[in-house]
């Protein structure tokens, strides 16, 4: 713990779980440094005050009621940056006003764009988190800049290399696209997000030694500083749930009674869904290959049913001991528990440095945005996991059987266990990691006020 700073940050998050997360991290790991930390929220989602006592929480009215948020559309993301104008504001006149010159900074997710507008009418430094990896920002940015190269494709593209963007596929565009297109006012939300306005530093949740190349790119378009202070699941010094939903322990205790190594985890995070032949499909691979498991199938996840009765008449006593069906696990610890093997991950950025940081070597089921980067990412480049492009049962029962038993899956584990050594080295004295959080901690420290 370093000396106590005079100054406060406050962070502002978007409302998902997989954003939420890393901004209450990174709150966490300023807070180690001695700043005090203001969290300023929507309602919808509010994080869970008595998990972070260490923070201050401001919830403000986010105008969203009326609008299904199971799955944010572009004009709830739009309307939530026009109704926290405002409240932010006026909080932060307030807080200046109580302050003085103790608040250092404004630290907000990029989805929350208003924050640069408010943040440069106080005159205060504002700085973006990035809660995605550089390589999807990069791809998105290469798009952003020249569209009419990428759009519109044909059918027969699908499989070709993106131009400029190996290891890519056209089938991997991160952009939502219609009819092998993406309309104009998308676009234009994504160059919105995409702008960081005045503010004044970009932090990053991945690692300078794995990003290092598309860091630099990003950097010479941007022209502020950078700071790459992950991954954070390992840089946070108190590890405090993070979930909006219910974890499941007992998730825990079935796994205390596994043999090591020997499960597989399964989990497609916060946001997506599936229909329901490919649960089933999901449902007989797991079964066939005869490798435990635990999965996750989250209330919603299937379109049409609550959770697990969507499943086969009488497959969880099929399965028995073998398989535990949970609705939200306390994934951080699964992930880190001796018993698991391997992950079957929608590639959600979170997912995917859980995974690494705990040297899990993963089966990818990408299903948009930054999940379809990131897949390419850890089976391509980084070989640290199969992909999974065809969601039928005897597809799946093979991959995981190739992950969990074969000689391709060992070698799979020994690269995932060296990416977590780099991990280990970037956070150590002389890393790159704690260095840049050093120079976090000094930049905002030395920021006018
Ligand atoms: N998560 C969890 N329990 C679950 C499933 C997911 O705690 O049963 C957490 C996971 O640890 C991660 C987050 O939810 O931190 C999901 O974020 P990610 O970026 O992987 O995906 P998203 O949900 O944004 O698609």
């Amino acid at each position: 713990m370093k000396e106590e700073r005079k100054q406060s940050v406050v962070l502002v998050p978007y409302l998902l779980q997989g954003h939420l997360t890393p901004m209450l991290q990174l709150g966490s790991i300023l807070h180690s440094q001695g700043f005090s930390v203001i969290v300023a929220h929507t309602q919808y989602n509010s994080p869970n005050y008595s998990n972070h006592p260490q923070f201050v929480f401001h919830s403000m009215d986010d105008g969203l009621k009326g609008f299904d948020m199971s799955f944010p559309s572009v004009k709830s993301i739009h309307c939530m940056n026009e109704s926290c104008k405002s409240p932010l504001r006026n909080y932060l006149v307030r807080m200046m006003e109580e302050e003085g010159d103790q608040l250092a900074c404004i630290i907000y997710d990029n989805i929350m764009f208003f924050v640069n507008d408010v943040a440069t009418q106080l005159r205060l430094p504002s700085i973006v988190l990035r809660t995605f990896s550089a390589a999807y920002l990069h791809s998105m940015l290469t798009i952003l800049q020249q569209p009419e190269k990428y759009f519109p494709f044909e059918d027969s593209q699908l499989l070709n290399p993106l131009p400029e963007l190996h290891p890519l596929r056209f089938k991997d565009v991160p952009i939502h696209v219609i009819n092998n297109t993406v309309p104009e006012p998308l676009l234009d939300f994504y160059k919105r997000i995409h702008d960081i306005g005045s503010s004044v530093a970009t932090i990053w949740n991945t690692m300078q030694d794995l990003e290092n190349s598309m860091l630099l790119r990003l950097q010479k378009h941007y022209k502020v500083p950078f700071f790459p202070i992950g991954p954070f699941p390992k840089m946070v010094p108190l590890a405090s749930s993070t979930s909006i939903l219910e974890e499941d322990n007992s998730s825990i205790e079935w796994l205390d009674r596994q043999t090591p190594n020997s499960v597989l985890y399964v989990s497609l995070g916060s946001l997506v869904r599936i229909d329901e032949k490919e649960l089933i499909e999901t449902a007989w691979g797991l079964a066939n290959s005869e490798q435990p498991f635990l999965w996750v199938i989250r209330p919603g996840s299937v379109p049409g049913f609550q959770c697990a009765e969507a499943l086969p008449d009488g497959y969880e006593e099929m399965v028995g001991e073998r398989g535990r069906i949970v609705k939200w696990a306390p994934q951080k610890q699964v992930l880190a528990h001796p018993a698991i093997a391997g992950f079957f991950t929608h590639c959600g950025w979170n997912s995917t440095l859980e995974s690494i940081c705990e040297q899990v070597p993963m089966i990818c089921r990408p299903i948009l945005a930054d999940q379809l980067v990131n897949a390419r990412y850890l089976t391509q480049i980084y070989k640290v996991g199969f992909e999974l492009e065809v969601m039928e049962r005897t597809v799946i029962e093979k991959t995981i059987r190739k992950l969990m038993l074969s000689e391709e899956g060992k070698d799979v584990k020994k690269r995932v266990v060296d990416m977590k050594q780099n991990i280990v080295a970037a956070m150590q004295i002389e890393g790159t990691s704690h260095k840049n959080l050093n120079d976090l901690v000094d930049f905002i420290s030395a920021l006018p006020s």
